[in-house]
């Protein structure tokens, strides 16, 4: 058995830390500016375009189109903005919300570290896992990110089991990861991970975490193994008993 965790949305409720690194990345490194005050709808509108996230570039660009008035209702009208954006755009995103980290980091840890929160029904068992050489964080962001928050709150989860993708496929490091294995689970909020059914590993099981930055419809498909906050415990301690 192995259990790969994504990070955001499903062990850390890091919206928050996004919207003010992003707006900050935006106006301060893109725009050149000083990071203005951001408005109640602006606000409500990153949290809803928030399921069309898939990395920390994209939450930059997420600014831009919010600025720019445009509207999104599907995760295609967000691909197509960032196939305008291009790669190079997208990469000078990158750089400069993770350059904006390393400065909040810097200059207010503390700060930063309250707007990243682990869920509490995930903190309340989490040691389990952590403490467990089957189980592993699979996620886009950084390893040393996730390292900080998971201290930051006292949970012991080595580093050689926190698992960054750069820009790697995440289906290809489980393989890498747990090749051979007969059982291996791995717990989501963005199905655009999972591979498609067809191309699936028998062994894989994919579940989509109901808690995390999901839309509504995908919790209508009958498509996806759903998992919710209060079967987590159950969950976790099915796998990790035996
Ligand atoms: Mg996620």
């Amino acid at each position: 058995m192995r259990l790969f965790l994504d990070f955001d949305g499903v062990v850390c409720d890091s919206v928050g830390e996004a919207q003010v690194a992003s707006h900050r990345a935006y106006c301060q490194k893109v725009l050149g500016s000083s990071a203005d005050e951001l408005s109640e709808d602006d606000r409500a509108r990153f949290i809803s375009y928030r399921p069309f996230i898939r990395n920390g570039e994209d939450f930059v660009l997420l600014q831009q189109l919010i600025r720019e008035g445009i509207q999104l209702s599907s995760q295609a009208d967000f691909d197509r903005e960032l196939l305008r954006a291009g790669a190079a755009t997208m990469q000078r995103y990158r750089d400069a919300i993770y350059s904006v980290r390393e400065q909040m980091l810097a200059e207010d840890r503390a700060g930063w570290l309250a707007l990243n929160r682990i869920y509490p029904h995930v903190r309340a068992v989490i040691d389990r896992p952590a403490g467990d050489d089957r189980c592993f964080i699979l996620s886009t962001k950084k390893a040393q990110y996730i390292n900080e928050i998971l201290n930051g709150e006292g949970v012991r989860w080595p580093a050689t089991r926190i698992i960054s993708t750069e820009g790697r496929e995440k289906v290809t490091l489980i393989e890498q990861t747990a090749g051979g294995d007969n059982e291996i689970h791995f717990v989501e909020d963005q199905p655009d991970h999972f591979p498609s059914p067809g191309e699936r590993p028998a062994a894989l099981h994919c579940v989509l975490a109901t808690w995390g930055y999901i839309q509504p419809q995908w919790l209508e498909s009958s498509a996806y193994t759903t998992i919710g906050p209060q079967e987590f415990a159950d969950f976790l301690d099915r796998l990790l008993s035996r």
